[in-house]
């Protein structure tokens, strides 16, 4: 702590730890994205399909597998769906860059890079996200009921 923050009374900052994304997680992109459950005494908590859980405050018992299976597969579906669209831009670009390099354009390749990136991230990106937001507004959310 500072001279400066002790004299304001500040306590001293905590170090801010990163919330992991839902993406990060171990077989997340295979497995499908987490559901959030929501506990009836407030406690909330990320599970992957087919996983019980028991709640640490009140004991209430939640089973994932109640939440259809042919609604849940739609879900998953869609997320690796727009999962795969970077990569197959990505995928595209590594051809034309090998493309070049074995037509003896190397030069061809460091504007590609460029141009690549740019327009992945001013143009193609933002429209993928939004597609992606509009897509998954219409899904549906699941009352469970504990055991
Ligand atoms: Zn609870």
């Amino acid at each position: 702590m500072g001279r400066r923050d002790r004299r304001r009374g500040r306590t001293p900052k905590q170090p801010r730890r990163r919330v992991p994304r839902d993406w990060e997680r171990p077989g997340a992109i295979l497995k499908g994205p987490p559901i959030t459950l929501t506990c009836e005494c407030g406690v909330k908590r990320e599970l992957a399909y087919g996983e019980r859980w028991q709640c640490e405050s009140c004991g209430r018992n939640w089973d994932t597998t109640r939440i259809p299976a042919e609604q849940y597969q739609r879900i998953r579906k869609l997320s690796l769906r727009y999962r795969v669209t970077p990569v197959i831009f990505g995928a595209i670009i590594t051809a034309i860059g090998i493309a070049f390099t074995f037509t003896n354009n190397v030069v061809g390749v460091f504007f590609l890079l460029p141009f690549a990136l740019s327009s992945w991230f001013v143009f193609l990106r933002p429209l993928h996200r939004k597609r992606y937001r509009a897509a998954i507004q219409g899904l549906p959310r699941w009352e469970l009921r504990a055991d």
